[in-house]
């Protein structure tokens, strides 16, 4: 029994443990779908800051709907 133990660190994105090593490419978030989350978010920041004011009275879909 030598087996090392990795560090486990959380999901910035769900709080999920995550295994620090090779089994988790996408770390430190849990899988791909929190890395694309993650970045979503930050493109989102984005395109809110010239789109807030012509689209002020737009009122958005919801969502699931198709663009
Ligand atoms: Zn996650």
């Amino acid at each position: 029994m030598t087996e090392k133990k990795k560090p486990v660190v959380a999901c910035p994105q769900c709080s999920k443990d995550v295994v620090w090593g090779d089994e988790s490419p996408y770390r430190p978030f849990c899988s791909e779908r929190c890395k694309l989350i993650d970045l979503g978010q930050w493109a989102n920041e984005d395109y809110r800051i010239p789109l807030a004011e012509e689209q002020e009275d737009f009122e958005l879909p919801g969502p699931g709907l198709p663009q």
